[in-house]
């Protein structure tokens, strides 16, 4: 289930890091700092994540959502009541220590001087914090999509370049409604790339709704995290 394969130069490598300190977002939401042991990546890639005890089928994948120039590197993460991991990792401080293997994963910018308008729903905002935090790309616009405004994750590091707040199911962001309303209205851009994050069900209508549309196949990259449909 988890990636493997890397464009990377350096190879995945495991190591056991301590966190540094652990940040509560929003009821939850939740982003972890932990010691990166000199790991070298591209923003956009992702981490394993296990802790000690837990058995090895209980690693998850986190984007990296800190910056290729930060000393520490940051996740940022959902508790799932029900899940085998985020319960756990909620419960961490600094001091503690976690299983990390990476780096993994190719959701990265190829050609930071075409225009990026990156579609999230919940956490998948992550690795568009690492573009920003990384100057990644020349221009970056962000759609968000939530169900509660309190999950406007890193909303003030965004606010001064183009971001657009979609809060589904009360007010507080710039739309109330979904990602796709506020894209049906949006005229698209020359030589945009689109990238797609977050819930598999909102990627898989936000590409056809591209497509149909005019956008090529290739212009378009996506990283389902999760299987829901409400954000
Ligand atoms: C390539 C990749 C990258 C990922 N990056 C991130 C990331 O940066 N941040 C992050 O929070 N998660 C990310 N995930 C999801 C993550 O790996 C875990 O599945 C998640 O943290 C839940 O773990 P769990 O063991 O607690 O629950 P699980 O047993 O894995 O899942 C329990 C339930 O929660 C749903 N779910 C899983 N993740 C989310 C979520 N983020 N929001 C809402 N519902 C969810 C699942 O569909 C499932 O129904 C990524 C997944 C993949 C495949």
């Amino acid at each position: 289930m988890n990636p493997t394969s890397t464009p990377s130069h350096q190879p995945p490598r495991t190591w056991e890091a301590v966190v540094l300190e652990k940040h509560t977002l929003s009821s939850t939401g939740f982003a972890l700092s932990f010691e990166r042991k000199g790991l070298q990546f591209e923003a956009g890639q992702l981490v394993n994540v296990n802790l000690p005890g837990h058995p090895p089928t209980d690693e998850r994948s986190y984007t990296i959502c800190s910056g290729t120039g930060d000393p520490y590197l940051q996740i940022l993460f959902r508790y799932m009541p029900e899940g085998s991991l985020t319960p756990d990792l909620s419960r961490l401080t600094a001091g503690d220590r976690i299983i990390v293997t990476g780096p993994m994963g190719e959701f990265t910018i190829r050609d930071r001087t075409r225009p990026c308008i990156f579609v999230a729903t919940g956490t998948g905002i992550a690795p568009a914090r690492a573009y920003l935090r990384s100057q990644a790309v020349d221009q970056l616009t962000l759609v968000h999509g939530v169900r509660k405004a309190e999950d406007l994750f890193y909303r003030d590091e965004f606010s001064t370049g183009s971001y657009i707040s979609c809060v589904s199911s009360e007010p507080g962001g710039d739309l109330q409604g979904r990602v796709t309303d506020w894209l049906a209205g949006f005229s698209l851009p020359d030589r945009a790339t689109y990238h797609l994050c977050g819930a598999n069900e909102m990627i898989y209508e936000v590409r056809d709704s591209l497509l149909s549309r005019g956008v090529a196949q290739d212009a378009i990259v996506t990283e389902a995290y999760y299987y829901r449909s409400d954000d």
